[in-house]
């Protein structure tokens, strides 16, 4: 599936307080080397590690952001401070722990019972990374440690590519929007809202859109609408339903399909595919029932999204667990079903659902057990796949 998407986006240059959760689109390089000086790692004693153990006599000290201004000759020591610049001289650090003071009358000493290997707590200039060195490269999903090293490196400023503008379209006749107070047979569109979280958390911008009506009309006027975002996200009216019409709706827009139907459950009707214009624009069909839609942004458009920002091979947020007890399902299908995985990630269950409209289930989960298509029982103690929710 993800072959048919690629980058797409253009860049864009963000302060580094904005670059959270967004994809690097240059090359970052050391601007000097790291460590930029041999420096200490430890609160200590600047030594000669060939003279340890000994008694060194100490002749000064340095300190963090201090320039070193004395030398550690024969028999002598520099008190040093975590990273302060390693004087001329010593090749080694003791631990500050591991030193005895003593003041005599002819000055300080410290005793050291250990021998110091040469470079023993100092950290070397450009052990790190040397001047010029490639240290991030474009595709980078910039998170806290990316962001504390364009910090290090002095990028205030940094080019990501740009978000993909995701409408939302929700389908059906008896959607109401959330702050409106349902008929008796009408239910709230919840899919707008949990489709704007997605989106976001995808990287995406969400611009969520009337809700279409079940005729050809409305729901022909909201995919144009929605086409001039990058990407179309539809809701509902995908099925078999005689007034499912999303489908023919996008067909008679000129759309492609690359898939209309899944192998899992929930959410078998998943149509995917592109409108080609002046660019391609691409378009989901997600199955209306809302957890069926949550599940199959998950799996399929979450990744389009990423990778069309530039991240190469969009990870799904998956892992292997050991179930507590025995589970099975009927065979044939993928299935995704709320789960409760244990804080450790160890082990997890199956939590009790009544399928993909049970809203309320699934916000009591915290995962998802995905059940293989070609194994109907798993023992308890048996390991299993889980989808993060
Ligand atoms: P559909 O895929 O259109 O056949 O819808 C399947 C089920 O999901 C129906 O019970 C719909 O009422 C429900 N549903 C569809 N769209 C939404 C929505 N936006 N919010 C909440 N439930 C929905
Ligand atoms: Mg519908």
């Amino acid at each position: 599936m993800l072959r048919e998407v690629s980058l797409s986006m253009s860049m864009e240059c963000v302060a580094l307080a904005d670059a959270a959760g967004r994809v690097l689109a240059e090359e970052i390089r050391a601007d000097r080397d790291y460590p930029p000086f041999a420096r200490s790692a430890r609160d200590g004693f600047a030594v000669r590690s060939g003279e340890t153990p000994g008694t060194l006599r100490v002749v000064g000290e340095v300190r963090a952001g201090e320039a070193a201004g004395v030398s550690v000759g024969s028999g002598e020591a520099v008190e040093i401070m975590t990273g302060a610049p390693v004087p001329q001289g010593a090749d080694a650090v003791v631990m500050i722990e591991h030193v005895i003071r003593k003041e005599m009358c002819d000055g300080e000493f410290v005793k050291i019972d250990r021998t110091l290997r040469s470079n023993e707590n100092i950290s070397r200039q450009g052990e790190e990374a040397h001047s010029g060195r490639a240290l991030l490269e474009p595709g980078k999903l910039l998170g806290y440690a990316e962001i504390s090293l364009l910090a290090m490196v002095g990028h205030t400023e940094v080019q990501v590519f740009r978000r993909p503008r995701v409408a939302i379209v929700t389908t059906g006749d008896e959607l109401v929007e959330a702050h409106e107070q349902p008929g008796p047979v009408q239910i709230r569109n919840s899919n707008a809202a949990s489709l704007a979280v997605q989106v976001r958390r995808a990287g995406g911008l969400p611009e969520v859109l009337p809700i279409a009506r079940d005729n050809y009309e409305s729901t022909s006027a909201l995919i144009a609408r929605g086409l001039d975002a990058d990407v179309l996200l539809l809701s509902g009216g995908v099925s078999a339903g005689k007034y499912d019409i999303v489908e023919k709706t996008l067909a008679d827009a000129g759309a492609e399909f690359f898939f209309d139907r899944v192998l899992i459950q929930p959410g078998q009707p998943v149509v995917f595919g592109c409108v080609k214009r002046h660019v391609t624009k691409f378009f989901f069909g997600l199955p209306g029932n809302p957890v069926s839609t949550m599940v199959t942004f998950e799996v399929f458009a979450r990744a389009a999204i990423e990778k069309m920002q530039g991240i190469e091979d969009p990870p799904l947020r998956m892992l292997r667990a050991r179930l507590t007890r025995e589970f099975r399902h009927k065979p044939g299908l993928t299935r995704f079903l709320p789960a409760m995985l244990s804080v450790d990630g160890a082990t997890v269950e199956a939590a009790a659902s009544r399928g993909s409209g049970d809203v309320a289930a699934l916000a009591r989960a915290n995962a998802f057990l995905v059940a293989a298509p070609d194994q109907e029982t798993w023992a308890a103690g048996e390991d299993i796949r889980v989808l993060l929710k």
